[in-house]
This record gives C-alpha cells, sequence and structure tokens, in this order.
C-alpha cells in the first residue's frame, strides 16, 4: 500500500480576477515545484459537497476525509470544542462561546472583551471551580485562542435545539436562550444555558483580575456569552471504516476548527512551532512536520494551509498569491524528501474563497492528484482553467478521498 499526502490551500481556488488581469491568485503565483508535479500527475475538478453548495470549512472537510457532511456534521460547536481538545462524548451538547462585556444592564459593551485576553486561560480554571454542575448536568469551560472558550454540557437528555445568548451585536441585551422544538430536553437545556450565562456574570463582574483590567482602562471579561449549540454524534473514525484501510493519520494545521474536525475523525493531530493560521505563518515548518510523519510511519499525512483563505476574506489578493507562493516551496520541500514511488500526493482546495467576493462560493475547485499507478495529463500547470480539462473530470464530495486511497491499494472491495 501506498502512503496518501493530502496538502490543501484552505480557500485557495478563485475566480477570475479584474485586478489580475481576469487571472486568478493559482494563475499568477509562481509555484514551479506545484508545476513539476502537475507534470507528472492527473488535474481535475471536485466538488467539495455538490455543484453550487457553499461549503463550510468544516463541512468541506468532512467531505475532503470521505465523509457525507449531510450524514455526519455535529455542529460548529462540538468542531470548536473537539479543536481546543475537548473530550467529547456522543450525546454532549458543545457550544462556542465568547469572553464579553456588558453593562449593570447585561447590555453588550463588548463583544470580545477586547480581544487579546491573556487572562483566558485563568478565568476559565475559575469558572471550572465554581461551576461544575447545573441541574444534575456537568458544565466544562475550555479555554481557546483570544477571548474565545468552547462549553460542554454532560447529561442524559441534554438537547442541542436551543437558541443562542449571544446577541451578535453591541448595544443589545444578552439573549434568554430558548428551546427551538417543542420539547422538555431542550427546555430543561435553554433554561441550564441561561443559569450558566448568569453565572458567569456573577463570578466575573468583581474578579480580581478584571478589577486589575478596569484599572489598566481594558474592558472587564465579565460575562461567557454562549452561541451554536451542537450535539456530538458517533462517527466512526477512519481507521474504524470498513470501506477503507488506514492505521495511522497525522494533520497538521494551526486552525481550532480544522484541527476538530481532524481529531473527530482519527488524526493524531500537530501545530508546528510558528504556525498561525494566518499569512504570516512559519510554512515550511508544516513540510517539515509532513516528511517526518513520512518517515515515522503515518500513512495518511494531512497538510492545511489557512493563509489564502484568510487573505481572500480579507480581500487582500496580494496576500493570497504570497501564500501560494510559500505553498509551493511546501509542496516543492515534501516531493523532494518523500520516495515518489511510495505516495499518493493530493493537491487542493477545501473550497473557492473569492477575494472579490471576500467569502466562500459554491465553484468547483481544482485538484491535482499524483501517483506512480496512474497514467498523468502531462500538463505542466495547476490552476482553475486548466483543471477543467483534466482526465479526473469531476469528482464530487467523497470521491476525492475514495480516488487517492484506490490509488494508494487503500479502499475494499465492495462486492466480491
Ligand atoms: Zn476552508
Ligand atoms: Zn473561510
Amino acid at each position: 500500500m501506498l502512503k496518501v499526502i493530502l496538502i490543501v490551500g484552505d480557500g485557495m481556488a478563485d475566480r477570475p480576477v479584474s485586478s489580475l488581469g481576469g487571472k486568478t491568485p493559482l494563475e499568477v503565483a509562481s509555484k514551479d515545484n506545484i508545476c513539476r508535479l502537475a507534470s507528472i500527475s492527473s488535474l481535475g475538478l471536485w466538488d467539495p459537497i455538490a455543484p453550487g453548495v457553499r461549503p463550510g470549512s468544516d463541512t468541506s472537510h468532512l467531505a475532503l476525509f470521505g465523509y457525507d457532511p449531510y450524514r455526519f456534521y455535529p455542529g460548529r460547536g462540538p468542531l470548536e470544542a473537539l479543536g481546543v481538545g475537548a473530550d467529547l462524548r456522543p450525546g454532549d451538547v458543545a457550544l462556542r462561546g465568547n469572553f464579553a462585556t456588558v453593562n449593570d444592564e447585561l447590555v453588550v459593551v463588548d463583544r470580545r472583551a477586547g480581544r487579546a485576553l491573556p487572562e483566558n486561560q485563568e478565568l476559565v480554571k475559575y469558572l471550572n471551580e465554581n461551576i461544575g454542575y447545573i441541574d444534575g448536568v456537568e458544565v466544562k469551560f475550555y479555554s481557546a485562542t483570544e477571548h474565545r472558550v468552547a462549553v460542554v454540557l454532560r447529561g442524559t437528555s441534554v438537547s442541542a435545539d436551543v437558541s443562542d445568548t449571544d446577541p451578535h451585536e453591541v448595544g443589545s441585551k444578552v439573549l434568554r436562550s430558548k428551546a427551538l422544538v417543542n420539547d422538555e430536553n431542550a427546555v430543561k437545556t435553554a433554561e441550564i444555558i441561561n443559569k450558566i450565562t448568569l453565572r458567569t456574570y456573577e463570578l466575573l463582574r468583581n474578579h480580581p483580575l478584571n478589577i486589575e483590567r478596569v484599572k489598566k482602562g481594558l474592558p472587564p471579561a465579565n460575562i461567557v456569552l454562549l452561541r451554536g449549540a451542537g450535539k456530538m454524534i458517533y462517527i466512526p473514525k477512519l481507521q474504524e471504516r470498513e470501506d477503507l484501510i488506514v492505521s495511522k493519520c497525522l494533520a497538521i494545521s494551526a486552525t481550532a476548527l480544522i484541527k476538530g474536525v481532524c481529531r473527530l475523525v482519527g488524526f493524531d493531530v500537530i501545530t508546528p512551532e510558528g504556525a498561525t493560521g494566518g499569512v504570516n505563518s512559519n510554512f515550511l515548518s508544516k513540510a517539515e512536520e509532513a516528511v517526518k510523519a513520512y518517515k515515522a510511519g503515518y500513512d495518511f499525512i494531512y497538510v492545511h494551509i489557512k493563509g489564502t483563505d484568510a487573505a481572500a476574506h480579507d480581500g487582500d489578493v496580494n496576500a493570497k498569491v504570497r501564500v501560494i507562493n510559500e505553498l509551493d516551496r511546501v509542496v516543492g520541500y515534501i516531493m523532494d524528501r518523500v520516495d515518489l514511488s511510495e505516495v499518493v500526493i493530493v493537491l487542493t482546495a477545501d473550497h473557492t474563497t473569492p477575494v472579490e467576493v471576500r467569502d466562500h462560493t459554491g465553484d468547483p475547485v481544482p485538484v491535482l492528484l499524483y501517483s506512480p499507478t496512474m497514467f498523468a495529463d502531462g500538463v505542466k500547470d495547476f490552476n482553475e482553467r486548466i483543471a477543467r480539462k483534466g482526465s479526473l473530470g469531476r469528482l464530487r464530495c467523497s470521491e476525492l478521498l475514495y480516488t487517492a486511497f484506490d490509488q494508494a491499494g487503500r479502499v475494499r472491495k465492495f462486492g466480491s
């Protein structure tokens, strides 16, 4: 069996950009290594979910790893919680949260409590020490980046059909969570969420760290606003699937949401030194980790580069091109250090994020598939335009993973 290396430029695919004379960032980037790989690969298009469906990075990553997102998407809350290292069991409900600043009437003054919040971990610890259980349901907070947290509710009959307490705007009062369906468990869970929200305010408003923050002229982190409740479902890990043959999987990413998806499906996850998920990340450190993992016997290695998507959301076409230049070095580093007769390499995007749209769209993305056992297209380039002529044609959802895994001898036969 061959090893599979999957490299993704998040949101890398684009549409013709007017400031580039109708070309795409991928077309104008300098990418000698990618072109070198393209010349021995097959190209094509991939619809992460289906034509015209606008994917989130979470749903598209499920598809990328061979899971139908309509069946296996647990929602943003559980994925964020997994991304920050929460222990989640099927049936748990997880929410995303923000430390925020409210006034005495519980009107939101700053949804992010200043955003930079070095006190995050200590405040989370304090909340966990003082809340524990509410109405028989275990409540656990997890610290995330800046002002962010995740909250996990564990108990019989907790429900995810509840609304947010985060009003999503400054100047509005903290909302009361409500049941979104006519169901006793949802009513009970909404009540628990309201109690948690008030408890965080009572515990945080006079906390010494907040008194210090106010003295320094900073907004106090005096409440946790909650949103995006989702229920953890049972999802077989890659290693448990009956259709695939794979044992050691490693994902290299700096993005909490993606790390959550990766953990969910059975990857070991690492964030190398200096990798940030931004446009100035230490890109090469990811390539180094990928090669180490290859040598250490991992048989499915995933490399995630987020900067392309971050630049596109900012509408910064030059930054997006720069990140693709870096991605090219990542590809070159890996190509030159693995035995090309032992690997299948896939290079693609998890969705299109056009710099002129500044958000994800439902366009198909270009795919490059290298396999030592496959007929190459003999094309020495890789971009949205040329991929339309490739021999892979147009793949949808899990078909990309199956195609790559089949080349690697890692798909079990369907039937006898
Ligand atoms: Zn994405
Ligand atoms: Zn995005």
